[in-house]
């Protein structure tokens, strides 16, 4: 019998136990907390987005870093194969707007139970409250030392996640264990988090939820992604669905501003059009009422500041010029950013031990027979919509499903 110790109670570790169990491998999963899945539990703000139902060949353009590297994981444990796993053992789910799947519960606690079940089924042992410091290989054997026990295994897979939310367990364990095996690991950065402000404004808005706009981040001045959807201005700058995709393409000391674009169905024209239709119902107000039709109420007072238009201006009174700076200002609300937010906030980590030292058909380190990474602790990323835990399951089980003793093959 060979032993296979997973360091790390996530998603990714799970995964990696589950497909490990078989008859030759007795499989133990030793996590830090008292309990598995943390993260996982406030995953989706409580409801756990599991997944993605678009076909598996759509995931790659979600990836953010190195979506080559997945390629063997992705097809060899797909969504379907995911929900195929968790259903049989009694979660149901639904697919919600954007293609995402929830518990049908909408509970992640769900998720968690239904993944215990699976564990308890294939008999694999849990150990928690250990947090494993350190490790070492000799003789082909791994030791692994917390603070009081020590621990032993033929394979070892580090599944510790990345270093956000360090409360729920991930404080970036796996890059400490990756770099004294003389692994490299690439600089980390928060990922999927909110934009720090330097405006006069966004104090203002703060609590201000953007719908259908387009969000374009400019990089030195010039455009470099346009996001279209949601973005909500908070005290100390802006986050929302658009943002935190934006945010995963942000590096320190770089350059970077935002333009909002208020109303992206209209071009200059037809905005010009459409606020010349409402000037002319509104001829006699003042230009703050004027704007009423068109703006959400929180926005018309900055949008006019910008555009050096004082409120109480009557409409009939508005030069061309002002016109111009109005529409402008409501086609390209400019903000520059200070910087990304910090790890407490991220949703994932950008960075981790480095793709090329790790093999990408069954997850094992080039370097070190029999060490595997897996889930959030290789520099993979991806954006919002299931594919980060999508990432976890996949690199899991193609770790778990390739331990196996050589002499076992045949
Ligand atoms: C607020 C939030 C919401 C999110 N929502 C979604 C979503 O809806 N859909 C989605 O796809 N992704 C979501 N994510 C991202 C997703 O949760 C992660 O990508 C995923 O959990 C990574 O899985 P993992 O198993 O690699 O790591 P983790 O889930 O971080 O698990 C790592 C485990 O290892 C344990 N561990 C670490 N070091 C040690 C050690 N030294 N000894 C013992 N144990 C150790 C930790 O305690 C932890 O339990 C969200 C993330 C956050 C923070």
């Amino acid at each position: 019998m060979k032993e296979v110790i997973v360091i790390g109670g996530g998603p990714a570790g799970m995964m990696a136990a589950i497909a490990a169990k078989n008859e030759n491998n007795n499989v133990t999963i030793i996590e830090k907390n008292e309990k598995l899945g943390k993260k996982l539990y406030i995953t989706g703000k409580g409801r756990c987005n599991i997944t993605n139902y678009k076909d598996i060949s759509e995931f790659f353009p979600q990836i953010n870093r190195n979506e080559k590297f997945m390629y063997s994981a992705f097809y060899s444990f797909s969504n379907m194969d995911i929900l195929n796993l968790l259903n049989e053992y009694g979660l149901e789910y639904k697919v919600e707007r954007g293609d995402r799947v929830f518990p049908s519960s909408d509970k992640s606690s769900d998720v968690i139970k239904t993944f215990k079940k699976i564990l308890n089924d294939k008999q694999i042992n849990l150990i928690f409250d250990e947090d494993i410091r350190y490790i070492e290989k000799a003789d082909d054997i791994f030791k692994l030392y917390s603070k009081n026990n020590s621990f032993s295994c033929d394979y070892l897979v580090i599944a510790t996640g990345g270093n956000s939310y360090k409360s729920t367990g991930s404080t970036g364990d796996g890059y400490k264990f990756a770099k004294n095996f003389g692994i490299e690991v690439t600089d980390i950065y928060p990922g999927l988090v909110g934009l720090n402000l330097n405006s006069s404004i966004h104090k203002e808005l703060s609590g201000v939820n953007l719908k259908n706009v387009e969000v374009t981040l400019n990089k030195n001045g010039k455009p470099y992604k346009k996001e279209f959807g949601e973005a909500l201005f908070t005290h100390f700058g802006i986050s929302g669905p658009t943002i935190l995709s934006l945010s995963s393409l942000i590096y320190p000391k770089e350059k970077c501003s935002l333009s909002i674009d208020l109303k992206p169905g209209l071009n200059y024209n037809q905005l010009d059009d459409r606020i010349n239709r409402d000037f002319n119902k509104y001829i006699n107000k003042d230009i703050e009422n004027g704007l009423k039709d068109l703006l959400i109420k929180s926005l018309i007072k900055p949008i006019l500041e910008l555009s050096n238009i004082p409120r109480d201006k009557k409409i009939n009174q508005i030069t061309k010029e002002e016109r111009h700076r109005l529409i402008k200002n409501i086609k390209g609300l400019e903000f520059n950013i200070n910087d990304i937010r910090d790890f407490n906030e991220a949703i994932i980590t950008r960075g981790g031990v480095e793709v090329k030292e790790i093999d990408s058909s069954t997850m094992e380190s080039k370097k070190i027979k029999n060490l595997y990474f897996v889930g959030e602790v290789i520099d993979v990323d991806a954006f919002t919509g299931g594919y980060n835990l999508q990432i976890a399951y996949s690199t899991g089980f193609l770790a778990g499903s390739n331990i196996k003793d050589d002499c076992n093959d045949n």
